[in-house]
C-alpha cells in the first residue's frame, strides 16, 4: 500500500524534480520494494563522496572549534577513510583493485572541494575568529508544520552584531532557480521553530554555499513574513505533488506509470540507474513508456 508523504526535505525536492521515478524509489514510502540494503541499489561513489565530504566539514569545524587543526595529509587521510566507512569491506575492496584511479580522482576532487570552501569568505571568516559566535547544525533535526515533518536545518549557524546568519552548504548544488530563495526561507521557519534561536524574522539572513562547476557560489537572501508564507506554500505544494505521483502507481506500485527524468545528465549518476528502464538509453525509454500510457488509457477507455 502506499502510505501518504509526509517529508519535505531540499534532498526530497530535488530529487522530485530530477526525475520523478528517482524520488518514489529513493524517498516514497513503498521505497522499502527498492531498499539500498537489498544489494540491487547502492549509492553511486559519487554521492558516498559527496555524504563523506559533508561529515568531514562537519568533523573538521568542530576541532577548529577544540583548537585542533587539520594538515591537508590528514584531510585526504580522512576522505579515503570516510569513503572506506560509507561502503561496506567487499565493496572498497572492489573498488580499489578495479577502480583505483576513480577512486583517487574522487579523493582529490573532494580535497580541492573541501580547501576551496575553507578559502571561501564566510569560512575564512570563521577560522580566522573573525566570527566567533557560530555553531554546527543537525540535519536529522526537523519541524512538523500540520501533516509536514521539514528537514532544513541550516549547517551552520552564526551570529554577527544583532543578525543571524543560516548557511546551508550544498556539495552538489545546482543553478538559482525561481524557487531557490523560497527554498531558503525554509530555514528561518525552522529557525524560528528552535528554542535558542529568535522569533523575530527580520533578525535573520539566510545564506547558501552551492558547488557548481569547480566553484562555490553564494547567494545571499533577506527574510519577509510574505516570503516565509510564500515558502511554506511552496513546500505543501511540494508534498502534493509527491502523493499524487505514488498514488499515480496505484497499489501494484507500477513503476511504469512514474516519468523519467528529462535529462541525461541525472542518468549519469543515479543510482538506480540498473534498475531502470533508462539504462538503456532515456530517450528510447521515453518513448517506450509513452506507449505505455497511452495503451492503459486505451484499455481503460474501451472496457468503459
Ligand atoms: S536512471 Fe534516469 S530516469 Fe531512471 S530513475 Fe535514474 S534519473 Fe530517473
Amino acid at each position: 500500500m502506499n502510505l501518504l508523504q509526509t517529508m519535505w526535505s531540499i534532498s526530497r525536492r530535488k530529487s522530485l524534480l530530477n526525475c520523478p521515478r528517482q524520488y518514489v524509489m529513493r524517498y516514497s514510502r513503498s521505497q522499502e520494494k527498492w531498499k539500498y540494503s537489498n544489494n540491487l541499489v547502492e549509492l553511486s561513489l559519487t554521492d558516498l563522496m559527496i555524504r563523506s565530504s559533508r561529515k568531514l566539514m562537519l568533523e573538521r569545524l568542530e576541532d577548529h572549534k577544540n583548537g585542533i587543526e587539520w594538515s591537508s595529509r590528514m584531510v585526504q587521510l580522512k576522505l579515503k577513510l570516510g569513503l572506506k566507512v560509507e561502503m561496506n569491506l567487499e565493496r572498497y575492496e572492489q573498488v580499489k583493485h578495479k577502480e583505483s584511479r576513480y577512486l583517487n580522482y574522487l579523493i582529490s576532487s573532494a580535497k580541492n572541494k573541501i580547501d576551496s570552501l575553507w578559502n571561501t569568505e564566510i569560512f575564512k571568516r570563521i577560522i580566522s575568529s573573525e566570527i566567533r559566535q557560530w555553531s554546527v547544525m543537525d540535519r536529522k533535526k526537523f519541524f512538523s508544520d500540520g501533516h509536514i515533518d521539514i528537514f532544513c536545518s541550516p549547517d551552520i549557524c552564526y551570529k554577527i552584531q544583532n543578525k543571524w546568519n543560516l548557511l546551508r552548504i550544498d556539495f552538489q548544488g545546482e543553478r538559482k532557480n525561481a524557487s531557490s530563495e523560497l527554498e531558503g526561507m525554509a530555514m528561518v521557519n525552522w529557525a524560528k521553530r528552535n528554542n535558542f534561536l529568535p522569533l523575530v524574522t527580520e533578525q535573520y539572513i539566510v545564506h547558501t554555499l552551492k558547488y557548481i562547476g569547480g566553484f562555490w557560489i553564494h547567494e545571499k537572501y533577506f527574510p519577509s513574513e510574505e516570503k516565509l508564507q510564500q515558502s511554506k506554500q511552496l513546500l505543501e505544494k511540494d508534498v502534493n505533488a509527491m502523493n499524487n505521483l505514488v498514488n499515480k502507481m496505484g497499489p501494484l506500485m507500477d513503476l511504469s506509470q512514474i516519468p523519467l527524468s528529462n535529462s541525461q545528465s541525472n542518468c549519469n549518476k543515479c543510482s538506480f540507474k540498473q534498475l531502470c528502464p533508462a539504462k538503456d538509453g532515456l530517450e528510447q525509454s521515453k518513448l517506450e513508456q509513452n506507449s505505455i500510457e497511452y495503451n492503459s488509457v486505451k484499455i481503460r477507455f474501451e472496457s468503459k
